[in-house]
């Protein structure tokens, strides 16, 4: 008993040990509660253990052994939160990781304005007052051939905005086979009644006719309707009814939405873009297409069939709108493209404010409008349409230096390491069809159980995000930057 007492005198003091020179380095740039803490709650640790324990700690004999845990409880309490990962799990768009990444000039641009004052707001022709919008106005027509332009927080918030300027009051006609929730929070039927504006499904999940819109359709003037030209009235039961009676909301807009994250196979019917612009056409009514993808380039040849932002413009859609952060491949943001009388009744509307894009966020996207400019050099410059292009060999090639970088380490001794071909998803709720042909490396042990390596590997300094699969560890190769591979390695040699 007495050695305990003796043990509990000799305890270190808070004070003293805040005075140590180790610290120094800590106390010059952490707050200073942080580090009074972490070595409180270490001499609370010892405390204990010298009531539990019949031997003697050996951190009360060894102050340094003491100061070393200080500082490693220092070090995991001022690690952020939001921190950089590697990503071997092959998906592109990896929503919980982030989505896009952002190109090094792109964030290079965002970091400078973000850092000294800029012209967000300024027009230095006039030396007043600017818009935030025209920074990236011009730039986004010229790509997307599109008459005006403005950007938002994310494409939730440009749906959200896009209905309550044109449809608010008024009804929205969609197909029941296009009401897609994205996420969990994001839910067509949701953001429509949000706006103001009322919902109108019509067809089935399966199928819908372009009579199916005709016969939706309510107008101010009943004796304006007319059945829709080119449809066989066998094909248009009661087309020309009148209209909805009295105290029904009439009809705002035409709208289709993208079904980026599902498809529905079999017996199916849509209505397509160019369709439903002749029906707007005829009925006086805006086309409202909510895309979601933003891929402004075709990527076919890469057996990604997605539609493009420039088509769905030449189909005649009055608006689009679409994420910043999907196929596009930038920074979260709601991209909404369209008629200029629409984009300004939409930049005037008091909700725009509510969805104000920040100026780091459209600093990123004028570099990667920019680039955009030429779709050849895009391909290379955007990091998520150079992972979505590139070529197996390349990826067979990364797969080789990471694996060279293992074995010449001696991780081979303990681990199969192999290289097979496995498959890369778009992801970001984009393409849920396509599978990409890649390469993995894979890894697995005779001494380390395949669930506790994936644990380990998420506890890294670097977290590594891997795929399991067979009992085995899948490192994909698509979505490790080049610059990542030594850092692999030598995360999986911590860990393992
Ligand atoms: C992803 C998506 C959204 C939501 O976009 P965020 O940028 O995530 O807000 C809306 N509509 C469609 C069709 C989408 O694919």
């Amino acid at each position: 008993m007495d050695h305990k007492k003796e043990r509990l005198r000799s305890l270190y003091k808070v004070d003293e040990v805040l005075q140590d020179e180790c610290l120094v380095f800590f106390k010059n740039r952490l707050p200073h509660s942080l580090i009074a803490d972490c070595v409180r709650e270490e001499i609370e640790l010892l405390r204990a253990a010298i009531l539990h324990d019949e031997n003697c700690p050996d951190a009360l004999t060894d102050k340094q052994l003491f100061l070393d845990q200080v500082i490693r409880r220092i070090r995991a309490k001022s690690m952020p939160s939001l921190r950089p990962v590697i990503n071997a799990t092959g998906t592109v768009l990896h929503t919980n990781l982030g989505r896009a990444l952002l190109g090094k000039d792109a964030m290079e641009h965002a970091a400078r304005c973000a850092c000294s004052y800029s012209t967000l707001e300024y027009d230095l022709k006039a030396g007043r007052r600017g818009s935030r919008h025209d920074h990236v106005e011009r730039l986004i027509c010229k790509v997307t051939g599109a008459e005006a332009a403005m950007a938002v927080n994310n494409n939730a918030a440009a749906t959200m905005l896009v209905l309550s300027a044109m449809a608010a009051g008024g009804e929205v006609i969609v197909s029941r086979g296009e009401l897609v929730e994205i996420g969990g929070s994001f839910r067509i039927p949701d953001i429509m009644s949000l706006s103001g504006a009322v919902l109108r499904e019509v067809g089935t999940t399966n199928k819908t006719h372009l009579y199916d819109y005709v016969n939706a359709i309510r107008q101010k003037a009943p004796q304006a309707q007319v059945c829709f030209a080119g449809y066989s009235a066998a094909k248009t039961p009661s087309s020309c009814e009148a209209p909805g009676g009295q105290g029904f909301p009439y009809t705002a807009a035409l709208m289709k939405v993208h079904t980026s994250n599902y498809r529905i196979h079999g017996f199916t019917e849509d209505v397509g873009l160019s369709d439903l612009r002749k029906l707007g056409d005829q009925y006086h009514l805006p086309v409202i297409y909510d895309m979601g993808n933003g891929l402004l380039t075709d990527l076919k040849d890469c057996k990604i069939f997605e539609p493009t932002v420039p088509d769905a413009v030449k189909a005649g859609a009055d608006i689009v709108l679409f994420s910043g952060d999907k196929l596009l491949g930038g920074p979260q943001a709601g991209i909404i493209i369209g008629k200029k009388t629409y984009i300004d009744r939409m930049k005037r509307h008091s909700l725009a404010r509510v969805v104000r894009i920040d100026k780091m966020t459209l600093a990123a996207l004028e570099t990667l409008f920019f680039d955009y400019q030429d779709m050849e050099k895009a391909r290379e410059r955007v990091p998520a349409l150079q992972m979505l292009t590139c070529s197996k060999e390349s990826l067979y090639a990364k797969a080789v230096r990471l694996q060279t970088c293992l074995t010449q380490s001696g991780l081979s001794d303990r681990f199969h390491v192999t290289i097979r071909s496995c498959q890369d998803f778009v992801g970001g709720g984009s393409a849920p069809d396509t599978l990409l042909e890649g390469y993995a490396v894979t890894l697995d042990s005779d001494t380390i159980s395949t669930e506790a390596l994936e644990r380990r590997l998420r506890e890294n300094d670097i977290p590594i995000i891997v795929h399991v699969c067979q009992d085995q560890i899948w490192l994909h190769m698509r979505t490790v930057q080049e610059d990542e591979i030594e850092l692999l390695a030598d995360g999986i040699l911590q860990s393992s």
